[in-house]
Protein backbone atom coordinates (compact mmCIF):
# COMPACT_ATOMS: atom_id res chain seq x y z
CA UNK A 1 0.00 0.00 0.00
CA UNK A 2 1.25 3.41 -0.87
CA UNK A 3 2.54 6.06 1.68
CA UNK A 4 0.46 8.91 2.31
CA UNK A 5 1.86 12.63 2.84
CA UNK A 6 0.57 16.15 1.84
CA UNK A 7 3.18 16.70 -0.77
CA UNK A 8 6.03 14.73 -2.02
CA UNK A 9 8.67 17.06 -3.57
CA UNK A 10 10.86 15.90 -6.57
CA UNK A 11 14.73 17.07 -5.98
CA UNK A 12 16.41 19.04 -3.59
CA UNK A 13 18.09 21.77 -4.50
CA UNK A 14 17.68 25.41 -3.76
CA UNK A 15 13.64 25.18 -5.58
CA UNK A 16 12.93 22.16 -4.02
CA UNK A 17 14.76 22.25 -0.40
CA UNK A 18 12.54 26.22 0.02
CA UNK A 19 9.14 24.64 -1.07
CA UNK A 20 9.60 21.94 1.27
CA UNK A 21 10.89 24.17 3.81
CA UNK A 22 7.73 27.24 3.39
CA UNK A 23 5.39 24.02 3.33
CA UNK A 24 6.55 22.25 6.05
CA UNK A 25 6.28 25.99 8.06
CA UNK A 26 2.53 25.83 7.02
CA UNK A 27 2.20 22.74 9.31
CA UNK A 28 2.07 19.87 5.92
CA UNK A 29 3.62 16.67 5.93
CA UNK A 30 6.19 16.95 3.57
CA UNK A 31 8.55 14.17 1.93
CA UNK A 32 11.59 15.18 -0.11
CA UNK A 33 13.45 13.31 -2.32
CA UNK A 34 16.74 13.17 -4.17
CA UNK A 35 18.36 10.57 -6.46
CA UNK A 36 21.65 11.79 -5.00
CA UNK A 37 23.35 10.98 -1.90
CA UNK A 38 24.18 14.33 -0.03
CA UNK A 39 26.10 16.76 0.13
CA UNK A 40 26.54 16.56 -3.68
CA UNK A 41 27.48 18.77 -5.82
CA UNK A 42 25.97 20.54 -9.36
CA UNK A 43 27.81 22.42 -11.82
CA UNK A 44 27.45 26.01 -11.05
CA UNK A 45 28.97 29.43 -10.44
CA UNK A 46 27.47 28.99 -7.05
CA UNK A 47 26.63 32.91 -7.02
CA UNK A 48 23.65 33.82 -5.33
CA UNK A 49 22.79 37.37 -5.53
CA UNK A 50 21.56 39.67 -3.37
CA UNK A 51 18.33 39.48 -5.04
CA UNK A 52 18.04 35.80 -4.54
CA UNK A 53 18.97 36.14 -0.95
CA UNK A 54 15.70 38.58 -0.21
CA UNK A 55 13.14 36.29 -1.45
CA UNK A 56 14.67 33.20 0.75
CA UNK A 57 13.15 32.82 4.44
CA UNK A 58 15.93 32.13 6.35
CA UNK A 59 20.66 33.79 5.59
CA UNK A 60 22.52 31.75 4.29
CA UNK A 61 25.96 33.46 5.80
CA UNK A 62 27.16 29.88 7.15
CA UNK A 63 28.12 28.52 3.77
CA UNK A 64 29.17 32.44 2.12
CA UNK A 65 32.60 32.20 1.35
CA UNK A 66 33.07 35.30 -0.34
CA UNK A 67 30.32 38.30 -0.67
CA UNK A 68 31.15 40.09 -3.72
CA UNK A 69 30.87 44.07 -4.41
CA UNK A 70 32.23 44.90 -7.59
CA UNK A 71 31.54 43.44 -11.00
CA UNK A 72 34.46 43.96 -13.00
CA UNK A 73 32.99 43.78 -17.03
CA UNK A 74 34.67 43.67 -20.21
CA UNK A 75 34.48 42.70 -24.23
CA UNK A 76 36.31 40.71 -26.25
CA UNK A 77 39.10 39.61 -23.78
CA UNK A 78 40.36 43.21 -24.00
CA UNK A 79 39.70 46.79 -23.52
CA UNK A 80 38.74 49.13 -21.19
CA UNK A 81 37.27 47.69 -17.69
CA UNK A 82 34.15 48.92 -16.66
CA UNK A 83 33.01 48.57 -12.72
CA UNK A 84 29.42 47.93 -11.86
CA UNK A 85 29.90 48.29 -7.78
CA UNK A 86 28.02 51.10 -5.89
CA UNK A 87 25.50 50.44 -2.35
CA UNK A 88 27.56 47.51 -0.99
CA UNK A 89 26.90 43.78 -1.69
CA UNK A 90 25.77 42.31 -5.15
CA UNK A 91 26.51 38.49 -4.82
CA UNK A 92 27.20 36.02 -2.06
CA UNK A 93 29.59 33.38 -3.14
CA UNK A 94 29.11 29.73 -2.04
CA UNK A 95 29.74 26.35 -3.35
CA UNK A 96 26.45 24.00 -4.39
CA UNK A 97 27.82 21.13 -2.36
CA UNK A 98 28.04 23.15 1.00
CA UNK A 99 24.60 25.48 -0.11
CA UNK A 100 22.10 22.70 -1.10
CA UNK A 101 22.80 20.77 1.95
CA UNK A 102 22.67 23.95 3.69
CA UNK A 103 18.88 24.74 2.69
CA UNK A 104 17.98 20.63 3.05
CA UNK A 105 19.14 20.95 6.86
CA UNK A 106 17.33 23.91 7.31
CA UNK A 107 13.95 22.09 5.60
CA UNK A 108 14.49 19.42 7.78
CA UNK A 109 14.72 21.66 10.96
CA UNK A 110 11.39 22.54 9.83
CA UNK A 111 9.79 18.78 9.86
CA UNK A 112 10.32 17.28 6.34
CA UNK A 113 11.30 13.66 5.94
CA UNK A 114 13.95 14.19 3.34
CA UNK A 115 15.08 11.16 1.69
CA UNK A 116 18.28 11.41 -0.12
CA UNK A 117 19.39 8.57 -2.50
CA UNK A 118 16.06 7.86 -3.34
CA UNK A 119 15.20 8.13 -7.79
CA UNK A 120 11.41 8.88 -8.60
CA UNK A 121 11.00 6.46 -11.65
CA UNK A 122 6.90 6.98 -12.50
CA UNK A 123 4.76 9.40 -11.89
CA UNK A 124 1.12 9.34 -11.98
CA UNK A 125 -0.87 12.62 -11.82
CA UNK A 126 -4.73 12.37 -10.86
CA UNK A 127 -6.91 15.02 -10.56
CA UNK A 128 -7.23 14.66 -6.80
CA UNK A 129 -3.91 13.60 -5.97
CA UNK A 130 -0.09 12.20 -7.52
CA UNK A 131 1.32 9.02 -6.83
CA UNK A 132 5.09 9.04 -7.15
CA UNK A 133 7.07 5.51 -7.49
CA UNK A 134 10.48 5.69 -6.29
CA UNK A 135 13.36 3.21 -5.81
CA UNK A 136 11.87 2.41 -2.65
CA UNK A 137 8.55 2.06 -2.49
CA UNK A 138 5.59 4.33 -3.63
CA UNK A 139 4.33 7.45 -2.32
CA UNK A 140 0.63 9.26 -2.52
CA UNK A 141 0.70 12.78 -2.02
CA UNK A 142 -2.57 15.32 -2.38
CA UNK A 143 0.57 17.68 -4.26
CA UNK A 144 3.52 17.39 -5.75
CA UNK A 145 5.94 19.91 -6.25
CA UNK A 146 8.32 18.70 -9.51
CA UNK A 147 12.12 20.08 -8.29
CA UNK A 148 14.32 18.11 -10.07
CA UNK A 149 16.26 20.44 -12.50
CA UNK A 150 16.97 20.35 -15.98
CA UNK A 151 16.88 16.97 -16.82
CA UNK A 152 14.27 15.35 -14.43
CA UNK A 153 11.08 13.53 -14.53
CA UNK A 154 8.20 15.85 -13.54
CA UNK A 155 8.43 17.80 -16.46
CA UNK A 156 7.96 14.95 -18.69
CA UNK A 157 4.83 13.31 -16.47
CA UNK A 158 3.12 17.27 -17.03
CA UNK A 159 3.49 16.60 -20.33
CA UNK A 160 5.62 19.59 -20.71
CA UNK A 161 7.65 19.73 -24.47
CA UNK A 162 11.48 19.99 -23.98
CA UNK A 163 12.58 23.51 -23.04
CA UNK A 164 15.47 25.68 -24.67
CA UNK A 165 18.20 25.80 -23.76
CA UNK A 166 21.60 27.27 -23.19
CA UNK A 167 24.54 25.65 -21.71
CA UNK A 168 28.00 26.47 -19.64
CA UNK A 169 31.27 24.44 -18.27
CA UNK A 170 33.28 25.66 -15.26
CA UNK A 171 35.77 24.24 -13.11
CA UNK A 172 37.85 25.45 -10.08
CA UNK A 173 41.14 27.09 -9.71
CA UNK A 174 43.16 26.53 -6.28
CA UNK A 175 44.43 30.20 -4.91
CA UNK A 176 47.96 30.50 -5.34
CA UNK A 177 48.51 28.07 -8.67
CA UNK A 178 50.99 29.58 -11.11
CA UNK A 179 50.54 32.43 -12.97
CA UNK A 180 47.33 33.22 -11.59
CA UNK A 181 46.94 36.75 -9.97
CA UNK A 182 44.03 35.88 -7.22
CA UNK A 183 44.85 39.03 -5.30
CA UNK A 184 42.24 40.78 -7.74
CA UNK A 185 39.71 38.01 -6.94
CA UNK A 186 38.83 38.96 -3.16
CA UNK A 187 35.61 40.77 -3.38
CA UNK A 188 35.09 41.20 -7.48
CA UNK A 189 33.97 39.31 -10.03
CA UNK A 190 34.65 39.35 -13.96
CA UNK A 191 32.87 39.04 -16.54
CA UNK A 192 33.88 38.85 -19.82
CA UNK A 193 31.23 39.29 -22.46
CA UNK A 194 31.55 38.94 -26.57
CA UNK A 195 33.81 36.10 -26.44
CA UNK A 196 30.90 33.02 -26.23
CA UNK A 197 27.97 33.45 -28.47
CA UNK A 198 25.01 33.85 -26.38
CA UNK A 199 26.43 34.26 -22.98
CA UNK A 200 29.52 35.05 -21.32
CA UNK A 201 32.65 33.64 -19.36
CA UNK A 202 33.40 34.45 -15.52
CA UNK A 203 36.03 34.45 -12.71
CA UNK A 204 34.24 34.68 -9.49
CA UNK A 205 36.08 34.43 -5.56
CA UNK A 206 35.65 31.96 -3.70
CA UNK A 207 37.26 30.58 -0.63
CA UNK A 208 40.48 28.59 -1.48
CA UNK A 209 39.94 28.87 -5.30
CA UNK A 210 38.31 30.93 -7.60
CA UNK A 211 35.56 29.38 -10.30
CA UNK A 212 36.24 29.45 -13.69
CA UNK A 213 33.47 29.53 -16.48
CA UNK A 214 31.89 30.11 -19.34
CA UNK A 215 28.36 29.88 -21.06
CA UNK A 216 26.61 30.22 -24.30
CA UNK A 217 23.91 29.22 -26.89
CA UNK A 218 23.48 25.04 -26.51
CA UNK A 219 25.02 24.96 -30.54
CA UNK A 220 28.46 25.99 -28.66
CA UNK A 221 28.39 23.22 -26.17
CA UNK A 222 30.89 21.27 -28.42
CA UNK A 223 33.10 24.49 -28.35
CA UNK A 224 32.49 25.01 -24.57
CA UNK A 225 36.00 23.14 -23.96
CA UNK A 226 37.89 25.48 -26.38
CA UNK A 227 36.12 28.86 -24.75
CA UNK A 228 37.16 27.15 -21.34
CA UNK A 229 40.83 26.81 -22.50
CA UNK A 230 40.58 30.58 -23.99
CA UNK A 231 39.31 32.31 -21.08
CA UNK A 232 42.37 30.26 -19.36
CA UNK A 233 44.77 31.54 -21.51
CA UNK A 234 43.52 35.00 -21.14
CA UNK A 235 44.30 35.16 -17.29
CA UNK A 236 47.10 32.91 -17.25
CA UNK A 237 45.76 30.12 -15.89
CA UNK A 238 46.54 26.22 -17.78
CA UNK A 239 42.94 24.66 -17.77
CA UNK A 240 44.46 21.26 -16.26
CA UNK A 241 45.27 23.43 -13.36
CA UNK A 242 41.36 23.56 -12.72
CA UNK A 243 39.60 20.88 -10.88
CA UNK A 244 36.34 19.87 -11.24
CA UNK A 245 35.13 20.31 -14.93
CA UNK A 246 31.41 20.22 -15.64
CA UNK A 247 29.52 21.54 -18.42
CA UNK A 248 25.13 21.18 -17.95
CA UNK A 249 22.43 22.47 -19.72
CA UNK A 250 20.38 25.32 -18.44
CA UNK A 251 16.37 25.38 -19.28
CA UNK A 252 14.70 29.02 -20.93
CA UNK A 253 11.28 28.26 -20.72
CA UNK A 254 9.15 28.52 -24.43
CA UNK A 255 6.65 31.43 -24.28
CA UNK A 256 3.15 29.65 -22.74
CA UNK A 257 4.72 26.27 -21.38
CA UNK A 258 2.90 24.88 -18.51
CA UNK A 259 3.84 24.87 -15.02
CA UNK A 260 1.37 23.36 -13.23
CA UNK A 261 -1.76 20.90 -13.65
CA UNK A 262 -4.66 20.56 -10.73
CA UNK A 263 -2.31 19.17 -8.36
CA UNK A 264 1.42 19.06 -9.60
CA UNK A 265 3.40 22.17 -9.84
CA UNK A 266 7.51 22.76 -11.55
CA UNK A 267 9.39 25.26 -9.63
CA UNK A 268 13.26 26.14 -10.66
CA UNK A 269 15.08 24.65 -13.37
CA UNK A 270 12.12 22.10 -13.71
CA UNK A 271 10.13 25.00 -15.11
CA UNK A 272 12.76 26.28 -16.94
CA UNK A 273 13.39 29.30 -15.11
CA UNK A 274 16.63 30.02 -15.87
CA UNK A 275 17.45 34.20 -16.12
CA UNK A 276 18.29 33.94 -20.44
CA UNK A 277 21.10 37.16 -19.87
CA UNK A 278 22.82 36.24 -16.91
CA UNK A 279 22.28 31.87 -16.80
CA UNK A 280 21.09 32.69 -13.23
CA UNK A 281 18.52 30.04 -11.96
CA UNK A 282 18.71 30.80 -8.03
CA UNK A 283 16.43 33.90 -7.75
CA UNK A 284 13.74 31.95 -9.96
CA UNK A 285 14.37 28.68 -8.06
CA UNK A 286 13.80 30.87 -4.50
CA UNK A 287 10.84 33.26 -6.14
CA UNK A 288 9.24 30.29 -7.81
CA UNK A 289 9.10 27.85 -5.02
CA UNK A 290 7.93 30.49 -2.42
CA UNK A 291 4.77 31.45 -4.97
CA UNK A 292 4.89 27.55 -5.53
CA UNK A 293 4.30 26.97 -1.55
CA UNK A 294 1.90 29.44 -1.24
CA UNK A 295 -0.53 27.88 -3.97
CA UNK A 296 -0.20 24.46 -2.36
CA UNK A 297 -0.52 25.86 0.95
CA UNK A 298 -3.68 27.30 0.00
CA UNK A 299 -4.85 24.14 -1.59
CA UNK A 300 -4.06 21.98 1.56
CA UNK A 301 -5.97 24.88 3.37
CA UNK A 302 -9.04 24.13 1.59
CA UNK A 303 -9.39 27.86 0.02
CA UNK A 304 -8.41 26.72 -3.32
CA UNK A 305 -9.27 23.71 -5.34
CA UNK A 306 -6.24 23.54 -7.77
CA UNK A 307 -3.14 24.68 -8.61
CA UNK A 308 -4.83 27.37 -11.02
CA UNK A 309 -3.33 30.48 -9.46
CA UNK A 310 0.37 29.44 -9.80
CA UNK A 311 0.96 29.98 -13.62
CA UNK A 312 -0.31 33.51 -13.18
CA UNK A 313 1.52 34.48 -9.94
CA UNK A 314 4.42 33.04 -11.28
CA UNK A 315 4.21 35.54 -14.63
CA UNK A 316 3.76 38.36 -12.14
CA UNK A 317 6.64 37.72 -10.46
CA UNK A 318 9.27 36.71 -13.07
CA UNK A 319 7.06 37.89 -16.18
CA UNK A 320 9.10 41.30 -16.21
CA UNK A 321 12.24 40.58 -14.74
CA UNK A 322 12.91 37.69 -18.07
CA UNK A 323 11.33 40.59 -20.60
CA UNK A 324 14.32 43.00 -19.40
CA UNK A 325 16.78 40.05 -19.01
CA UNK A 326 15.55 39.15 -22.94
CA UNK A 327 16.00 42.86 -23.63
CA UNK A 328 19.38 42.90 -22.58
CA UNK A 329 20.42 39.94 -24.34
CA UNK A 330 19.67 41.23 -27.47
CA UNK A 331 21.50 44.39 -27.24
CA UNK A 332 24.28 42.91 -25.78
CA UNK A 333 24.55 40.45 -28.46
CA UNK A 334 23.37 42.45 -32.15
CA UNK A 335 25.62 45.70 -30.16
CA UNK A 336 28.00 44.89 -27.64
CA UNK A 337 29.87 48.58 -27.54
CA UNK A 338 26.24 50.14 -27.28
CA UNK A 339 25.62 47.65 -24.08
CA UNK A 340 29.25 48.55 -22.73
CA UNK A 341 28.58 52.11 -23.13
CA UNK A 342 25.61 52.29 -21.68
CA UNK A 343 27.03 50.04 -18.26
CA UNK A 344 29.88 52.93 -17.94
CA UNK A 345 27.13 55.32 -17.21
CA UNK A 346 26.62 56.14 -13.87
CA UNK A 347 22.60 55.56 -14.04
CA UNK A 348 22.86 52.25 -15.76
CA UNK A 349 25.50 50.94 -14.21
CA UNK A 350 23.29 51.47 -10.97
CA UNK A 351 20.03 50.02 -12.41
CA UNK A 352 22.07 47.37 -12.80
CA UNK A 353 23.42 47.11 -9.28
CA UNK A 354 20.46 47.34 -7.92
CA UNK A 355 19.00 44.86 -9.94
CA UNK A 356 21.56 42.40 -8.48
CA UNK A 357 20.47 43.28 -5.40
CA UNK A 358 16.60 43.37 -5.09
CA UNK A 359 13.91 41.80 -6.19
CA UNK A 360 11.91 43.88 -8.55
CA UNK A 361 8.40 44.46 -7.86
CA UNK A 362 5.26 42.20 -8.90
CA UNK A 363 3.18 43.40 -11.95
CA UNK A 364 -0.03 41.36 -12.05
CA UNK A 365 -1.76 43.85 -13.99
CA UNK A 366 -2.83 42.24 -17.37
CA UNK A 367 -1.50 45.08 -19.21
CA UNK A 368 1.92 44.96 -17.19
CA UNK A 369 1.91 41.33 -18.00
CA UNK A 370 1.18 41.21 -21.63
CA UNK A 371 4.31 44.36 -22.32
CA UNK A 372 6.46 41.64 -20.74
CA UNK A 373 5.34 38.69 -22.93
CA UNK A 374 5.73 41.55 -26.01
CA UNK A 375 9.14 42.38 -25.16
CA UNK A 376 9.93 38.99 -24.49
CA UNK A 377 9.07 37.62 -27.67
CA UNK A 378 10.19 40.62 -30.22
CA UNK A 379 13.62 40.19 -28.04
CA UNK A 380 13.51 36.45 -28.62
CA UNK A 381 12.84 36.72 -32.22
CA UNK A 382 15.42 39.37 -32.77
CA UNK A 383 18.12 37.19 -31.19
CA UNK A 384 17.32 34.10 -34.14
CA UNK A 385 16.64 30.48 -34.17
CA UNK A 386 19.21 29.86 -31.07
CA UNK A 387 17.07 31.76 -28.83
CA UNK A 388 13.70 30.08 -29.60
C1 LIG B 1 27.76 25.92 -15.22
C2 LIG B 1 26.59 26.60 -14.55
C3 LIG B 1 26.79 27.72 -13.75
C4 LIG B 1 25.71 28.33 -13.08
N1 LIG B 1 25.97 29.39 -12.24
C5 LIG B 1 24.95 29.95 -11.55
C6 LIG B 1 25.20 30.98 -10.61
O1 LIG B 1 26.34 31.37 -10.36
N2 LIG B 1 24.15 31.54 -9.96
C7 LIG B 1 22.86 31.11 -10.18
O2 LIG B 1 21.91 31.66 -9.57
N3 LIG B 1 22.59 30.09 -11.03
C8 LIG B 1 23.60 29.50 -11.71
N4 LIG B 1 23.34 28.44 -12.55
C9 LIG B 1 21.96 27.93 -12.66
C10 LIG B 1 21.61 27.11 -11.40
O3 LIG B 1 22.60 26.12 -11.20
C11 LIG B 1 20.24 26.44 -11.53
O4 LIG B 1 19.31 27.35 -12.04
C12 LIG B 1 19.76 25.90 -10.18
O5 LIG B 1 20.55 24.82 -9.78
C13 LIG B 1 18.29 25.45 -10.24
O6 LIG B 1 17.95 24.84 -9.02
P1 LIG B 1 16.84 23.68 -8.96
O7 LIG B 1 16.60 23.42 -7.53
O8 LIG B 1 15.70 24.05 -9.82
O9 LIG B 1 17.51 22.41 -9.67
P2 LIG B 1 18.82 21.60 -9.31
O10 LIG B 1 19.74 22.41 -8.52
O11 LIG B 1 19.31 21.01 -10.59
O12 LIG B 1 18.30 20.42 -8.37
C14 LIG B 1 17.53 19.37 -8.89
C15 LIG B 1 17.68 18.16 -7.98
O13 LIG B 1 16.77 17.14 -8.44
C16 LIG B 1 17.40 15.88 -8.29
N5 LIG B 1 16.76 14.93 -9.23
C17 LIG B 1 16.82 14.94 -10.58
N6 LIG B 1 16.11 13.91 -11.08
C18 LIG B 1 15.60 13.24 -10.02
C19 LIG B 1 14.78 12.07 -9.89
N7 LIG B 1 14.34 11.38 -10.95
N8 LIG B 1 14.43 11.66 -8.64
C20 LIG B 1 14.87 12.36 -7.55
N9 LIG B 1 15.65 13.45 -7.61
C21 LIG B 1 16.00 13.90 -8.84
C22 LIG B 1 18.87 16.16 -8.62
O14 LIG B 1 19.71 15.17 -8.03
C23 LIG B 1 19.06 17.54 -7.99
O15 LIG B 1 19.58 17.47 -6.68
C24 LIG B 1 24.39 27.82 -13.24
C25 LIG B 1 24.18 26.68 -14.05
C26 LIG B 1 25.26 26.09 -14.70
C27 LIG B 1 25.00 24.86 -15.53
Amino acid sequence: MAERVDVIVVGAGPAGSTAAYRLAERGAKVVMVDRARFPRDKPCGGGVTLRGASVLPFAIDPVVERVVSRMDVRLGYGGPVCHVDGEGPMVLMTQRRRLDLFLAEQAVAKGVDFRDGTRVRDITLRTEGVEVRTDTGTIAAEVMVGADGCNGVTRKALGVAEHSYAVAMEGNLPRGAAGFDDGRYEDAALLEFDVVPGGYGWIFPKGDHVNVGVGGYLEEGPRMRDHLRRICQVHGITIDDLTEIRGHRLPIRRSGTPVATHRAVLVGDAAGLVDPFSGDGMYEAFTSSRIAARTVGELLDGAAVDCSAYPGRLAGALGPHAASAWAAKLVMERAPWLMFGLLRTRPVSRIVGERLRAAPREHTSPGGLRISQAVSRVSRRGLGPSAA
